[in-house]
């Protein structure tokens, strides 16, 4: 085979990865806005004392994922009584803009279209508008959705706001381990316990490229950065086995890594109402 023949050959074997990709089932996600915190001691990020008396600014974000005509709503944000407001809670500072389900009106999606509420974890910041979406199945790790169901005397709002899937009202998906949402590989929920006992991430396999939602497997750039551990974690060792795996991931698949609290990796997408396939 002659040179020239042999790079044409090999060219197409390169392009063919990417025809292929270009067939990939329909996949649209939107960054929504689900709150804001100042933090003004973010002491709690570090069990290595690395950010004692320094403040920190974050975000808070929530997702939609459409695929084909099937919607995926990804965490919930902070409570919606906090619109409007400037709630103050130890050292954060809590503001809302909008309300998921407002966000959702502006492109004509409706909260009873929305059949699966996937959340990364537990915690008020991510499940504060789970009750705009009662009727939803709710995905869940195994681990968080048994801490739930056996209460908490620190958490007693979990009684109210998991009801309907604790009293089988709502269909639950206890996921344990990875989950592959809808059957094609496209969005999968990647087991990282440690934060939580059932804490996930989420791979979101969009035809421009894959990106890999945190869930609060970190909260910030520097955290990232340094490996950092969370005083409030249910688990160190998981914790780091999880950022290890999260990050091997992010490298293999080229993804783009959005850290849910990060304001500049938040950035990383277009701002609402502007969606990315
Ligand atoms: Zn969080």
């Amino acid at each position: 085979m002659k040179i020239a023949a042999a790079l044409t050959l090999l060219g197409a074997m390169f392009a063919a990865p990417a025809a292929l990709a270009q067939a990939g089932p329909d996949v649209e996600l939107w960054r929504l806005d689900c709150g804001d915190f100042q933090v003004s001691d973010f002491a709690e990020f570090s069990d290595t004392h690395r950010y004692d008396g320094k403040p920190y600014a974050l975000v808070d974000s929530c997702y939609l994922i459409r695929h084909g005509s099937d919607y995926l709503l990804w965490d919930t944000g902070i409570s919606g009584d906090v619109l409007g407001k400037k709630v103050v809670d130890g050292a954060f500072t809590l503001t809302l803009k909008a309300r998921v389900v407002s966000q959702l009106a502006q492109i004509g999606v409706k909260p009873t279209q929305i059949a699966r509420v996937g959340i990364s974890h537990y915690h008020d910041d991510h499940t504060g508008q789970l009750g705009d979406f009662a009727h939803a199945t709710l995905l869940i790790g195994a681990g968080d959705f048994a801490a739930i169901k056996a209460g908490s005397a620190s958490r007693p709002n979990w009684a109210t706001l998991f009801k309907p899937w604790i009293d089988g009202t709502a269909k639950v998906d206890a996921v344990a381990g990875d989950k592959d949402v809808f059957g094609d590989g496209s969005v999968e929920m990647l087991g990282m316990p440690g934060h939580t006992p059932g804490h996930h991430s989420l791979l979101v396999r969009l035809r421009s490229g894959p990106v890999l939602l945190s869930g609060d497997q970190f909260h910030a750039t520097e955290s990232f950065a340094h490996d950092q551990v969370p005083t409030f974690n249910t688990d160190r060792a998981d914790t780091l086995a999880s950022i290890d795996r999260f990050k091997q991931i992010a490298t293999n698949l080229k993804a783009k890594v959005v850290i849910q609290h990060e304001p500049a990796d938040v950035a990383k997408l277009p701002a609402f109402p502007k969606s990315i396939r």
